[in-house]
């Protein structure tokens, strides 16, 4: 079923937690609620679960009002980081538990399991407690739980980050297989914005209880709506430089970089400017190339297929990535070339995109 925040609000005391958002996931959508410790994204997925009450506007789960429904009859399940399983009850007991307590029969509770069990890889371990299983798999019990329920929508409150790197990738794309099966809506919150990339169909941005940005991931990570957008999503991070366009270029403390007639047309008006731009989407050159500006080698990041190169360049420090081959070492002096389309530009003092690529 489709969650629509309508201008919800959520205070403590004096602290707003969630601002006047108003967000729509739709029905079957994997919605990543995305942003840093504290923006309210935890706060948002209890507002829909009925665990805090709104301070301001409406939640709507489907057609229906859910402000005064309270929290056993909205029909979402919430799983949480630290799973919540019961200590004293084995596996199968845990998953069932929803089903005791809707007074369901023995057999019905014990066929349910079996097949959520199934579904999830832990038929063999049933007859376990918690404190007997893995992280992993005291993750998925928590998720079968939340499945035998047959709930109008899923949420999740970084129901991974309690697992071992390795463990966390597996569990992710487990997780994105089992709920386009299931089909059902998922609000999914997480800090860690790889995690949000590969698993959202769409991504919502907050900071500090306001929603930034709205939009697949693709759609942010191409045209941030502004720099705190663009800096979140991506790794290593956009590169920002600070300056000023002067003649058809930008011009920063350690050189310049050549604008199209549309970026140069985009920041009439805006006087400090930030140049960003993906270490992905530049490219290293020998010193001299026209159009470039040049840096210092600092240290090259070698990762096995890639490699990253840091390098400074006035008072910046700037990330990019080496290309085929080129492996430099600290101190030598190299070329950056940063094409039109790979240039975002945004007004310094508002933070907002003035333009990003070719448009
Ligand atoms: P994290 O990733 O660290 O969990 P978050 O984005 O989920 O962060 P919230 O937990 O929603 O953030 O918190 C948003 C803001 O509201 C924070 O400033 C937090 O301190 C505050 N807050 C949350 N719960 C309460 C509470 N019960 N009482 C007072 N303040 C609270």
């Amino acid at each position: 079923m489709e969650i629509r925040f309508e201008g919800a609000s959520k205070r403590f005391g004096r602290a707003v937690a969630v601002d006047r958002l108003s967000l729509e996931v739709e029905d079957g959508e994997l919605m990543v609620l995305l942003g840093p410790s504290g923006c309210g994204k935890s706060t948002s997925l209890r507002l829909v679960a009925g665990l805090e009450e709104l301070s301001e506007g409406e939640i709507y789960i489907g057609e229906r009002c859910v402000n005064s429904v309270p929290v056993q009859d909205r029909d979402v399940a919430m799983v949480f980081q630290n799973y919540a399983l019961y200590p004293h009850m084995t596996v199968a007991e845990n998953i069932g538990y929803p089903l005791r307590v809707r007074k369901r029969s023995k057999d019905d509770i014990a066929g349910e399991v079996q097949q959520v069990a199934a579904k999830l890889g832990l038929d063999g371990l049933l007859d376990r407690r918690p404190r007997q299983l893995s992280g992993g798999q005291q993750q998925r019990v928590a998720l079968a739980r939340a499945i035998i329920r047959q709930p109008v929508a899923f949420l999740l409150d970084e129901p991974l980050s309690n697992l071992d790197a390795n463990l966390r990738l597996q569990m992710r794309a487990e997780l994105k297989g089992l709920q386009r099966e299931l089909g059902t809506t998922m609000l999914y919150v997480t800090h860690d914005h790889a995690e949000a990339m590969t698993l959202a169909h769409r991504i919502a941005v907050l900071r500090d209880g306001t929603l930034q940005q709205v939009g697949t991931p693709m759609d942010l990570y191409r045209r941030p709506t502004n720099r705190f957008v663009a800096g979140f999503l991506g790794t290593p991070p956009m590169n920002f430089l600070s300056g000023s366009v002067q003649e058809g270029a930008f011009r920063f403390d350690g050189g310049t970089v050549l604008l199209n007639a549309k970026q140069v047309a985009a920041t009439t008006g805006a006087k400090k400017i930030v140049l960003g731009f993906r270490p992905q989407a530049v490219s290293l050159a020998a010193v001299g190339r026209a159009g470039g500006f040049d840096g210092n080698v600092y240290v090259t990041e070698e990762m096995g297929s890639e490699a990253f190169v840091v390098l400074s360049c006035g008072e910046h420090w700037i990330t990019v990535e080496a290309g085929a081959g080129l492996r430099p070492t600290p101190g030598d002096r190299l070329s950056l070339i940063v094409p039109p389309e790979a240039v975002h530009l945004f007004d310094a003092a508002t933070g907002r995109t003035l333009i990003s690529g070719e448009g």
